[in-house]
């Protein structure tokens, strides 16, 4: 029955089944409007009477339309990622898409990282990481979007490279896209200025502009969702505690060859050969780390997964994905990243395998600290 009503505001087909899905009503205000004739999605909502944006994310297809359809604009593109998961927040191929428009990366949740890390060394860092993606942006700047931080600096380098075309927000979900848009909302443009869009023919792109000074628009994509993210396999409960709230404390292990850390009951690390050397943890701090002998972990995870290490609770055992392998060489000082999780950087040479749930990446960078 809902199939064919479409949202008033953006044109989204309404549907009452996943909120975080494009259309979403709830049941009651779909019944509601059917009376008056006039449905808004919840997104569409929130944002004519709370100048609020709420996440949305595009399934791969549409995000890739979304891309082309960027791509053949004349635009600043604005790329956020998510600092404390930048490898995961990375668009793949982005750079095929931007065509010759120039790109501004936005590395939000700075909040999280330690503060003794220079900014510069930082932004650094992401230029580098971006330029082995082939993604070339003309500019880095780091922000906090819970904490409005740089929120002038983002405004002004917008007008900066913008040079008077239109500018396209683009990230995956969860880097702190809505929060940094609503911040930007609050600060430039009243309410009924906003326009929720979905010209796209076939899809609904659900964007929404924001309109500038000279005519031209802000423009607000939805994300795409990254499969290989810790946070698929969790419930809210979980992501809590591993979804870093305020600055990380970086906790310190000295190690010998054949000892296991284990990462809450998430993911593992085993120092598999070298000389005794310190290996840096940074993860959320309610996350608790166990330091356990390498030739009994795997009886250890047996026993205690649920218990003494969680997330995931005791509930979840039997729905969440066994953990998997991935071995490393170490050459030089490297991260092992946990998607979504954190990452553990090795300082010295030798061999380690990181471990996490089937489906989750575990990927090792050069070291950001
Ligand atoms: P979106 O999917 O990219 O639109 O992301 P949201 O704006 O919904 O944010 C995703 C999560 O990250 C939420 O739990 C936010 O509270 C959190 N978040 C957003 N910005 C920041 C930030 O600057 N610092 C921290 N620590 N968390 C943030």
């Amino acid at each position: 029955m809902t199939e064919a009503l479409q949202c008033v505001g953006c044109g989204a087909v309404i549907q009452t089944e996943d909120k975080n899905k494009i259309g979403y009503t709830p049941q009651s205000v779909l019944e509601k409007g059917l009376e008056t004739g006039e449905v808004y999605c919840q997104r569409c909502f929130r944002l004519r009477h709370y100048n609020e944006i709420q996440d949305v994310s595009l399934t791969d297809d549409d995000f890739l339309k979304l891309l082309n359809e960027i791509g053949q604009k004349n635009a600043l593109i604005v790329n956020v990622v998510d600092i404390f998961d930048f490898n995961g927040s990375l668009i793949p191929g982005l750079h095929r898409f931007v065509g010759n428009n120039p790109v501004l990366l936005v590395g939000n949740k700075v909040d999280v990282l330690p503060k003794s890390l220079k900014k510069t060394k930082l932004k650094q860092w992401m230029k580098e990481r971006a330029h082995e993606e082939g993604l070339r942006p003309v500019d880095v700047l780091l922000t906090s979007a819970k904490r409005s931080d740089a929120l002038d600096t983002l405004l002004e380098m917008i007008e900066k490279y913008r040079n008077g075309r239109d500018v396209y927000i683009v990230g995956v979900t969860n880097v702190g896209k809505s929060t940094l848009i609503n911040q930007i909302i609050q600060k430039t443009s009243d309410v009924k200025d906003l326009i929720t869009t979905s010209k796209f023919p076939g899809t609904t792109l659900d964007k929404i502009e924001i309109p500038l000074d000279d005519g031209h628009s802000l423009i607000d994509t939805p994300g795409i969702i990254h499969r290989h993210q810790m946070a698929h396999y969790l419930g809210d409960k979980d992501l809590k505690i591993i979804a870093p709230q305020k600055e990380i404390k970086p906790k310190v292990y000295q190690l010998n060859s054949g000892q296991t850390l284990f990462l809450g009951g998430l993911a593992r690390f085993d120092f598999i050969q070298g000389e005794k050397s310190s290996f840096t943890v940074f993860v959320a701090n309610d996350l608790v780390i166990h330091r356990t002998k390498l030739e009994k972990a795997d009886q250890f995870y047996e026993k205690h997964v649920g218990e003494l290490l969680q997330p995931p609770r005791e509930d979840e055992t039997n729905d969440f994905p066994e953990l998997v392998r991935f071995e490393f060489s170490i050459k030089e000082k490297t991260d092992i990243v946990f998607a979504g999780l954190g990452w553990i950087t090795v300082k010295d040479p030798g061999v380690v395998s990181g471990w996490a749930p089937k489906g989750v990446d575990v990927i090792t960078r050069k070291a950001l600290i």
